[in-house]
Order: structure tokens, then C-alpha cells, then sequence
């Protein structure tokens, strides 16, 4: 790759790479997009990160508008908190998933974009169903709302850790019989299986390059943090970009970035844009705060922890572990292993299998969960998931609680003290001293 690393100062005078730029501005111009469907006449489909169909939506001329990263922004802008006070005085529980809450709070105000514009009454509601119950829940609510047309695909879940052609086949055969049906009468545009192809050549482009950048944190130091850069990362390719060209340019201009850091034997990035220098070497399980991201990130760029692996980078597909792409030469089955294939469609026994392969093969130091309160999909099992991985690798394992973006329950001095004691022990277990005791 000869694309070089160029840093440039943004607005709010944070220094960033010319990816992250890019990949700001592809997500801005989405919005905008979205935003002006109404004077544009697109179609929009609403959808959720774990499954998705965008090479499919974009073969209807549709866009895609997705729930859970409304809420993410407006999380990392703080602004969600009053939008989940809002939901929760609407009636919704405190324990429920606060992605849906501020979805809820903010579509009682007018569902305002980050452009500031308001988002567009969705044309289709399409559930992918991937494994995570609230899903289901938040389409019934959106439903209510909006009177639009509802499809749901339904994925069976690998609950032995095993897919099967009946599996797949029983996926492919919604997909003709009713997803096709629902968009192409919502769009007015005929399905053109050729157009899926090609859009399936872009994701599968894309693909090879997101696995490489994701197992670049094999090297020693890290170019990348595989949570907090992680999050980056995968952006473009879980969200509305999988299967174009765009997707394809932004993931060679990252890859080249870091053929320049791994060259420098340059650390990652830290908030501040600075390299960081490596001391410790974690896997991180379960999604991060976004209300804090950035104070959450510098209590690990300051100690010198880098996240060299994370399973939240596999939300939006798994393409290291099994090395699944998708398959422009069998089009409706390869989006059927994709969304059967999802991280939150696999059972416990292969989650914590594929945490302990990312220990050995990126020389782990230590496996911390990230606990999310209101996240029942991701937190289920954790604690069994944390003991067996410090029985199976020997190495320390940590147990930090935090939340999406409700800000209520993000406590920084608990979470610094308890991470400070966390590399305190990885410390004690390298010098033969301490048991592989949770924090
Ligand atoms: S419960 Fe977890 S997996 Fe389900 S929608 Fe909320 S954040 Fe996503």
C-alpha cells in the first residue's frame, strides 16, 4: 500500500488522522442524506447494526437509517441522558436497553439528526433478527409510532455453535419470499441480482482489509487500539457503507496509515494523537461508554494499555474467526451466513473460544469485560465467560460495569481505581507474584 499517514488538526483542535477524517465526513454526508429524503423522495429503510442488509437495501435505491447509531451519537455529544429521562418518563424501565430509550426520547422530540435536521419517518421497518431479544421489543415500539411497513427476517440462533443448510436455507428462502417482496414494493425498484453481486465484490474488498487492520494488533507494539480506535475502524463497514466503493477507499487509506505505524514501530493513536507506549496487552469483551468515551479511552492510553483485540468489533460481523466474506458468487447464502454468523447470533461456548484464540494469537496480557448495565445481550454469561478464560489462558482477568449512554452510570473514580488495580495485578503476574485473581 503506498497510501502514507497524514495528520490533520479538526476543528475542535484534536489531531487526526486523514482516515478518521474521511470517515467523519462519509457518516456526516449519510446523515445528510437522510435528512433530505423528504425533498428527494429516497426510500429509507430503518435497520440495526447486527445483521443488516445494506448491499441489499442499496439495490432498492433505499438508505439506511440505524437506531443504535442515532443513539451512539448522541451519546458521544451528551445528549442522550435527557433523552432516556425523557423515555423513562414516558413509562420505560430503568432496566431497559438505553439504545432504545434515547431512540424513544429523542423521537418524542421531533427524532433530530446530528446535523440538527430531523430524521424521516422510516418507509420500512426490516429486523434482521440477530440473537438479541430487545431488537423485537424496540421495532414493536417503532411500529406503534410510525404505522410503517414492518418485515422481519428471522435468523435462527446458533444455539449449539453450529449453523446448518436447513439454517441457511430457511434465511434465504425469507429473503426471496418476503425481504425482496417487502423492498421492492416499498421502493418501486425491481430486485437486479447483478447489482447485489457488485455491491457484494465491494464488501468482500472491504472485508479482507477490515481483517487485516483488526489482526495488525498482532505486532508487537500494537499499531491500533482494537476497542477505543476499534470503534473507528468499523465504522463504515457497520453502518451504511458495507458493499461500496466508498467503504473499499476509506479501508485501503486506514490500512496504509497503519503499513506507516507498524514501519515507525509506532503505537496507536491516542485521543490526543499521540502514540501511546505500550505496557500492557488486553482483550476487551462487551461494548464501551460512549457518554465518556473519550476520559474512559485516556484511562487506558495514560497507563499504557492497548486493547490489541475486542469482541465489540465483531458486532457487525465476524470475518477474523471462521474467515466468512461475503460471496458475490452465491449472493442471497452468503448474506444468510452473514447474519446467522453474527456475534451476538453465537452461542457462549464459541464467544469464549474465540476470546481465548485472540489471547494466544495477539499475546494477551490480561481479559477485561466491559459489563454493560441495560445490555442484557452482551452482559449475560460474562462472569462464567471471565473465569473460564483465566482458567484456560492462566492470565488476569477484570470486571468493569459501565452503560452505553445513559451518563448515570458511568463512574470514573470507580472505574480509573478498579482499572489501576487491574494493571497493578498484570504487573504482579508478570513477576511471578500474584494469582490470576478477577479485580
Ligand atoms: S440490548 Fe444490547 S445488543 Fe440488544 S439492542 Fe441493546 S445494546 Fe444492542
Amino acid at each position: 500500500m503506498s497510501t502514507q499517514s497524514q495528520n490533520v488538526t479538526s476543528d475542535d483542535g484534536v489531531v487526526k488522522e486523514a482516515s478518521m477524517l474521511k470517515q467523519k465526513a462519509m457518516i456526516a454526508d449519510n446523515y445528510e442524506k437522510l435528512t433530505s429524503a423528504p425533498e428527494t423522495g429516497a426510500k429509507v429503510a430503518a435497520t440495526y447494526v447486527p445483521g443488516n442488509l445494506n448491499e441489499l437495501i442499496m439495490c432498492f435505491d433505499m438508505l439506511n437509517n440505524l437506531p443504535e447509531i442515532n443513539a451512539i451519537q448522541n451519546g458521544m455529544r451528551k445528549k442522550s441522558g435527557a433523552m432516556i429521562t425523557d423515555a423513562e418518563k414516558m413509562g420505560h424501565s430503568e432496566d431497559v436497553c438505553t439504545y432504545v430509550k434515547a431512540d424513544i426520547g429523542n423521537m418524542a422530540k421531533g427524532s433530530i439528526a446530528p446535523n440538527g435536521k430531523p430524521l424521516p419517518v422510516p418507509d420500512l421497518l426490516l429486523l434482521s433478527y440477530t440473537g438479541c431479544f430487545t431488537f423485537m421489543k424496540w421495532f414493536e415500539l417503532l411500529r406503534d409510532q410510525y404505522g410503517c411497513r414492518t418485515t422481519m427476517l428471522h435468523v435462527p440462533y446458533a444455539a449449539d455453535g453450529n449453523t446448518t443448510q436447513n439454517m441457511r436455507d430457511y434465511v434465504v428462502k425469507q429473503l426471496k419470499e418476503d425481504v425482496i417482496p417487502a423492498l421492492e414494493e416499498v421502493s418501486g425498484v425491481k430486485f437486479d441480482i447483478d447489482r447485489l453481486r457488485e455491491h457484494l465484490r465491494h464488501s468482500a474488498a472491504a472485508e479482507d482489509d477490515v481483517v487485516w487492520v483488526l489482526e495488525s494488533g498482532k505486532n508487537l507494539p500494537s499499531p491500533i487500539d482494537a476497542y477505543f480506535g476499534g470503534v473507528y475502524y468499523i465504522g463504515p463497514i457497520f453502518t451504511a457503507f458495507r458493499g461500496t466503493e466508498a467503504a473499499v477507499d476509506y479501508y485501503r487509506l486506514l490500512r496504509g496509515e497503519i503499513e506507516d505505524r507498524i514501519a515507525k514501530e509506532l503505537g496507536p493513536v491516542t485521543p490526543d494523537g499521540e502514540p501511546v507506549e505500550e505496557k500492557y496487552r488486553l482483550v476487551v469483551e462487551g461494548p464501551p461508554n460512549w457518554t465518556s468515551f473519550r476520559d474512559f479511552w485516556k484511562m487506558f492510553s495514560d497507563e499504557g494499555a492497548v486493547v490489541v483485540a475486542s469482541t465489540y468489533t465483531k458486532v457487525g460481523g465476524v470475518y477474523d474467526y471462521d474467515g466468512f466474506r461475503h460471496d458475490p458468487n452465491n449472493p442471497l447464502e452468503s448474506l444468510a451466513d452473514y447474519c446467522l454468523g453474527c456475534y451476538t447470533n453465537r452461542n457462549l461456548p464459541t464467544r469464549v473460544d474465540m476470546i481465548e484464540k485472540y489471547m494466544d494469537d495477539f499475546q494477551a496480557d490480561g481479559f477485561l469485560v466491559n459489563s454493560i448495565k441495560s445490555c442484557n445481550s452482551f452482559s449475560a454469561g460474562q462472569l462464567m465467560m471471565m473465569r473460564e478464560i483465566e482458567t484456560r489462558t492462566g492470565k488476569p482477568a477484570a470486571f468493569i460495569e459501565t452503560d452505553l449512554v445513559d451518563p448515570r452510570y458511568f463512574s470514573p473514580a470507580n472505574v480509573k481505581n478498579r482499572l489501576e488495580s487491574y494493571f497493578q495485578m498484570i504487573e504482579q503476574k508478570r513477576r511471578g507474584g500474584g494469582p490470576a485473581k478477577a479485580a
